[in-house]
């Protein structure tokens, strides 16, 4: 096996990380105190980002993307992840969903999200179904030529700073396979399971489509400045070009989806983890405390060890995670364990580095209690702990009937 980066992959983690520090850190504390990211500031990183060549990294070169595998794909993220969340979500990259567009809504929707002209959100949860995405209610009905769609989503990220939604909704289609990407369970009819769910079909809805509402979401621990919104569909009718993909095969798209979110997910913790790391490394080489440098004393330099370890084992899954994607042989599991240790990694290593800081490691001259707070969501969204432990554990037990 080998493990070492090409060129092409040390000079792109090098332009990210020197774009992160020269573009990012400068105005992270602004957003932690404020709580805002302001406008210009976000069209600014934007631009930034595409005459660099960040912008779009993830979508084909084809479709006017860099066209980063996979793998690449993450030492890039892992380097974004370094830096607040809302400031490196200024950088776009456009859902690999709306590949599986017509050309006329790659017209639409790709092309010119590709070019920063267009922005998506996504939106799946809703208020009575987050893990169990099959209580979902928002539905699509056939109307004349077009679908009505009437419910409600929330938790929608950056919604309010979006052109359109990638809206998933209940539908009366039938499947020939569904599977529920959240949990990675599947029917066995392929049709309507046994607690009576529909099948499920993804549409591309501009935000400015009468009948829906987009208002503020709540306010958040994690990720000052980056927004959610509650969307409310009100016999919301859009044509029949809405549709993306075929109708009832929104699982299949929304594990789509979900792949790699959870790897990106997982890339962006490795980054933050490893800030905070490094950070740490440098106080207990720099700190004294009863005459000596505290990294002398085994009760710190034990953590550091530990820390390092944990990360270093966190990597190294979610690049093999990354490497089974390009080679098309990932499974939900693998990509499951990737997101679910880096996660876990990050909240041990963001509470230890604090410790390691003792006071000073709680207040905001440093970005380690932001780091703290960011860490909390990411053992929650694009699927909690549990639902990892869940696909994990299922991936096990499924081939033994059990
Ligand atoms: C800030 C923020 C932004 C978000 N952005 C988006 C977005 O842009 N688009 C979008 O669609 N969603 C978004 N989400 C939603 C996110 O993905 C969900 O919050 C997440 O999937 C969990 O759903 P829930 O919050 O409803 O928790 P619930 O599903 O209600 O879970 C509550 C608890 O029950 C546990 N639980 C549930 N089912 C099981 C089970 N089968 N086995 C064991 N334990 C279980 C969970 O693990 C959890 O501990 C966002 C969330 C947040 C907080």
């Amino acid at each position: 096996m080998d493990f070492s980066l090409t060129d092409e992959q040390r000079s792109i983690v090098e332009v990210t990380r020197s774009f992160v520090e020269r573009e990012l850190y400068p105005h992270e504390a602004e957003v932690e105190r404020t709580g805002v990211l302001r406008h210009e500031l976000a069209e600014q990183i934007k631009e930034k980002a595409i005459s660099t060549g960040l912008h779009a990294a993830n979508v084909p070169e084809d479709v006017g993307g860099a066209g980063l595998d996979t793998v690449t794909w993450v030492l890039y993220e892992k380097e974004l992840g370094r830096a607040s969340y809302a400031l490196h979500s200024c950088i776009g990259r456009p859902s690999n969903i709306l590949l599986a567009g017509t050309d006329a809504q790659k017209e639409r929707y790709l092309y010119p999200s590709v070019r920063g002209e267009r922005r998506d959100c996504l939106a799946l949860t809703e208020p009575d179904a987050g893990s169990d995405l099959r209580s979902m209610r928002t539905r699509a009905v056939r109307d004349g030529d077009g679908w009505r769609i009437n419910g409600t989503k929330h938790f929608i990220s950056h919604a309010q700073e979006s052109d359109f939604v990638i809206l998933f909704a209940q539908t009366d289609d039938q499947t020939d396979d569904q599977t529920d990407d959240r949990t990675g369970d599947r029917t066995d009819d392929g049709t309507v399971d046994a607690a009576g769910g529909r099948a499920m079909s993804t549409f591309l809805v501009d935000l400015d489509t009468p009948g829906l509402r987009v208002h503020d979401g709540y306010r958040n621990v994690s990720h000052r400045g980056y927004t959610n919104a509650i969307l409310d569909f009100d016999d919301c009718h859009v044509s029949a070009d809405a549709l993306l993909g075929e109708a009832g095969k929104g699982f299949e798209l929304a594990g789509t989806w979900l792949g790699s979110t959870r790897l990106q997910v997982a890339a962006n913790c490795l980054g933050r983890a490893e800030r905070a790391l490094g950070l740490s490394v440098r106080h207990a080489a720099d700190r004294v405390q009863f005459g000596q440098k505290i990294g002398r004393f085994q009760g710190v330099s034990f953590k550091l060890a530990d820390m390092a370890m944990e990360l270093r084992a966190a990597e190294l899954l979610t690049l093999q995670a990354a490497w089974a994607y390009d080679a098309g042989l990932a499974t939900d599991a693998d990509i499951a364990i990737a997101k679910l240790k880096t996660t876990e990694v990050l909240a041990m290593v963001a509470d230890e580095a604090i410790q390691i800081h003792g006071g000073m490691g709680l207040m905001d001259e440093l970005p380690l209690e932001r780091i703290w707070r960011d860490a909390r969501i990411e053992r929650i969204w694009d699927g909690t702990s549990e639902i990892q432990r869940h696909i994990i554990s299922r991936a096990l037990l499924r081939p033994l009937g059990a």
